[in-house]
């Protein structure tokens, strides 16, 4: 029986029909693909992207060296060095983090009690070698002033949600 069902399918080409019947429903339903690049799907203020380091209006680094980051990172992708100042403060001299090893899980940016490493919406980036792939600290300041006004927009949208 089971043989003749399945030669009266082929005959008729039935799994053709089947398959044009799924494209024929998507042809005319609403569209959900994007134009990427040139078009791009909103991002929740809490997208949680590449680091950066960010800085007080006046330019000050806002990290104090507590560590916190580094001691609550599961992936242990965090290495902090640090000094004191000559104004008695204490600074950051080493602050990488291996992007090979992050997980973007954000606790390093949830622990900083000054809102200092943060995770922007920047998800555009890659490297081919592991030097690439490491944010030392230069390059986090440089991203943390590139994003800042991006940073202080999505704090905002943010606590409005809260
Ligand atoms: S996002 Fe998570 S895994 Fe990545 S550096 Fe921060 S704490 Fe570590
Ligand atoms: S980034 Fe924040 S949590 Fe990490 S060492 Fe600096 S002040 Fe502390």
């Amino acid at each position: 029986m089971n043989a003749i069902k399945n030669y009266v399918k082929r005959l008729f080409l039935w799994e053709l029909i089947q398959g044009l019947r799924v494209t024929g429903k998507y042809l005319f339903a609403r569209k959900i693909t994007v134009f990427y690049p040139e078009e791009k799907t909103p991002l929740s203020p809490r997208f949680r992207g590449q680091h950066a380091l960010r800085r007080y209006p006046n330019g000050e680094e806002r990290c104090i060296a507590c560590k916190l980051c580094e001691a609550v990172c599961p992936a242990l992708a965090i290495t902090i060095e640090c000094a004191e100042r000559d104004d008695g403060t204490r600074r950051t001299t080493r602050y990488d983090i291996d992007l090979t090893k992050c997980i973007f899980c954000g606790f390093c940016e949830e622990s900083c009690p000054v809102d200092s490493i943060v995770e922007t919406n920047n998800f555009e980036y890659c490297g081919e070698q592991h030097n690439e792939l490491l944010m030392t600290k230069e390059k986090l300041l440089a991203l943390g002033a590139v994003y800042e006004q991006q940073l202080a927009k999505d704090r905002a949208k943010d606590a409005a949600y809260r």
